[in-house]
């Protein structure tokens, strides 16, 4: 075991491992400390967007065929309003967060990164920190350590905008109930969150602002899916943790930098934290290369523009179900208007394309039945 390094990684989940294999890429030496073991699972929608896959590619990592289950469709659905679009491109995949876990590892491995598991980092000193036990040296720090990130606190960067914070419960069941498209159901005090995944497997989340919420009497609120899962059964153990959307005014100071759910996160609406975290990960390596991390707040700061955006929107929706059902039914009677909300999404596109796309959705919101 090395006692120094050029960076240290805290917390060793996909931002960890995403921000790891790029700073190695940049011939970094790389330690990763996590209190846990892989392959490490997280309640997770365990949708990968079009923009994640090819972020993941960027950073080596090909999901191939086996790995998950490939959807092109989005289907939002409220009561008995449906609204379907196609992804632009390759479309998505529903992975198992297990299985993207260790694939990271493994390319982790490959490029040479130490990688310390069950080891829990108590502290953060002027020129490392205490990971294990043991004092390690290192030129920067990486805090990875998730949303609740301690490393946040100890840096004093926790300032910011703390704007929404809901909850949320996992399961898998055992039973193919879509194969070429993600669902959103909306319902009164709760949203599904449904994402085919490979060997016949189905993800479902369920999120609500209520913390007491409870999985099965929540899912009644939508009969058609509580009837389909009924005599499924569970492939997993239920988990639940939170899902904020948070914003904050520093994500770095001196030589400690932080990323993915640490460094600020969009709700898990958006389907968009793994994504975000992995092009916050690339960004991150150029500013460590250069020693600008002031560089990396700025790009940080650009790439979390469109998901904060969506999940706004996505929050006014779930907030207001007068408006959800107009803006539904408005998207459910012009596929193309659907489509290009979801190029918006998951694509840069242009300021003009936005603007076109969200004045489209307003006149069509205001002229619906
Ligand atoms: C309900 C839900 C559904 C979601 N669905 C999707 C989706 O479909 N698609 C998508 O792209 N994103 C989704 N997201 C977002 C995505 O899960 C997160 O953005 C992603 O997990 C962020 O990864 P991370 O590595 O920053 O944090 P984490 O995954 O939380 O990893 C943090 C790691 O740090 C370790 N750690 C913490 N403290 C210490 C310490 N002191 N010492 C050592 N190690 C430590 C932990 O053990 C953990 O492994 C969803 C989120 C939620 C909540």
């Amino acid at each position: 075991m090395r006692h120094a390094t050029g960076v240290l990684v805290i917390g060793g989940g996909p931002a960890g491992l995403a921000a790891a294999i790029a700073a190695r890429r940049k011939s970094f030496s790389v330690i990763v400390a996590d209190g846990a073991k892989p392959p490490i699972d997280k309640a997770c929608g365990e949708g990968l967007l079009p923009g994640t896959l090819a972020a993941l590619r960027e950073l080596g990592i090909n999901i191939q065929a086996g790995d998950g289950q490939i959807f092109r469709r989005m289907r939002f659905i409220d009561g008995r309003t449906a609204a379907t679009a196609e992804f632009p491109g390759e479309g998505g995949v529903g992975v198992r967060r297990t299985v993207l876990h260790q694939k990271m590892v493994e390319r982790a491995e490959e490029c040479g990164v130490e990688l310390q598991w069950n080891t829990p980092v108590t502290g953060i000193t002027q020129d490392g920190a205490i990971v294990g036990g043991n004092s390690i040296q290192a030129k920067w720090i990486v805090g990875a350590d998730g949303v609740h990130s301690r490393v946040r606190r100890w840096s004093g960067l926790d300032a910011g905008v703390h704007r929404e914070v809901r909850f949320a419960q996992r399961r898998h069941y055992q039973v193919q109930l879509l194969t070429d498209s993600v669902e959103v159901y909306w319902g009164r005090k709760v949203q599904a969150y449904v994402t085919p995944l490979a060997n016949e497997e189905t993800c479902v989340v369920l999120i609500s602002r209520d913390p007491a919420m409870r999985f099965e009497e929540a899912l009644r609120e939508f009969p058609v899916l509580a009837d389909s899962l009924q005599n499924a059964e569970l492939g997993s153990v239920q988990r639940g943790t939170v899902t904020a959307t948070r914003k904050f005014d520093r994500v770095y100071r001196g030589n400690v930098a932080l990323v993915g759910d640490a460094s600020g996160s969009v709700d898990a609406i958006t389907g968009e934290g793994l994504g975000l975290s992995f092009r916050q990960a690339l960004a991150l390596a150029d500013g460590l290369e250069t020693g600008e991390l002031e560089k990396y707040q700025a790009a940080r700061r650009r790439l979390a523009r469109r998901p904060h955006l969506m999940a706004r929107l996505l929050l006014l929706l779930d907030r207001c179900a007068p408006l959800r059902k107009r803006v539904l039914r408005s998207l459910a009677s012009d596929e193309d208007l659907f489509t290009r909300m979801l190029t918006a999404h998951v694509n840069e596109t242009s300021p003009g394309f936005l603007a076109e796309t969200s004045a489209r959705l307003g006149w069509r919101v205001i002229t619906a039945q």
